[in-house]
């Protein structure tokens, strides 16, 4: 398998066409699957936002006062007001925002990302990454999966995950197969799209390499069974119902 960035794309741009961009540079060979991060999506999907636009309510002040109190930093409400507009829910509000995505991911402050936005003081996610890969994918011909940065509990530091995908499962299920000493596999389903995503990610990099798109050429999902859930459903996820009357002490 190999895994390489995609060249000289340039700053995207509200209304570009970002399939187009890729294509320009990049032909996607049968299997082949491209990987997007969701940075450059959003910015083609003119997702950019400056923080005058958030008009922060009572609900967003007790956040933003809450979070200031418990971190000693200075919040500002209008972030904690974007945030709660971009989040179904908010699993944590202190030491910081772990929010539940309106497209069902969980991710701090909603993946309102504040580096890489020249312009504009926040860039929002894709409003649905996966209707976005969709298009992606179709206009390219080839599986597409839309990538974010995100940090991970239990562990330091960060890694890419997948946000939308279209053209691949996005999960490899083992259960039912053998393992070498022909036991079964009972639980093993493989979130592969999040797996691509990591691999993606180590070549697009995180700070100002200006590759925001990578090919993964020569891997295959295989002979096995398929399977699109990757986010947890709320009444399958302990972890968040634990949070939920979690405070910090
Ligand atoms: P995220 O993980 O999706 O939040 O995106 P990052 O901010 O980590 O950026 C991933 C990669 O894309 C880095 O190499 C950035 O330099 C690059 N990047 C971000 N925006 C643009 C852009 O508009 N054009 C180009 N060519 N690269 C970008
Ligand atoms: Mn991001
Ligand atoms: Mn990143």
């Amino acid at each position: 398998m190999e895994v390489s960035a995609v060249e000289g794309l340039p700053e995207v741009r509200a209304g570009d066409d970002l399939a187009a961009l890729v294509a320009e540079r990049v032909d996607p060979a049968d299997g082949d699957v491209v990987c997007v991060a969701s940075t450059v999506v959003s910015k083609a999907e003119g997702r950019k936002a400056d923080l005058e636009e958030f008009a922060p309510g009572d609900r967003a002040r007790a956040v933003a006062d809450r979070l200031e109190a418990v971190t000693g930093d200075p919040k500002d409400p209008r972030f904690a007001r974007a945030v709660l507009e971009e989040s179904e829910e908010l699993l944590t509000e202190a030491p910081f925002l772990l929010a539940v995505t309106r497209f069902g991911h969980v991710t701090v402050n909603a993946g309102i990302d504040r580096s890489n936005v020249p312009g504009a003081d926040l860039l929002l996610l894709p409003e649905n990454p996966t209707a976005s890969a969709e298009r992606l994918s179709a206009a390219l011909e080839a599986p597409v999966v839309v990538t974010d940065t995100s940090g991970r509990p239990f562990r330091y530091g960060q890694r890419g995950v997948a946000v939308g995908w279209h053209g691949l499962p996005a999960a490899r299920d083992w259960r039912g197969e053998r393992d070498r000493d022909g036991r079964e596999l009972g639980v093993t389903v493989q979130a592969v799209v999040d797996e691509l995503a990591a691999a993606a990610n180590l070549v697009t990099g995180e700070g100002g390499g200006g590759t925001p798109a990578a090919v993964v050429r020569g891997w295959e999902f295989g002979d096995h069974d398929g399977s699109d859930e990757l986010f947890r459903a709320d009444e399958d996820d302990v972890i968040r119902a634990a949070l939920r009357d979690w405070r910090p002490g």
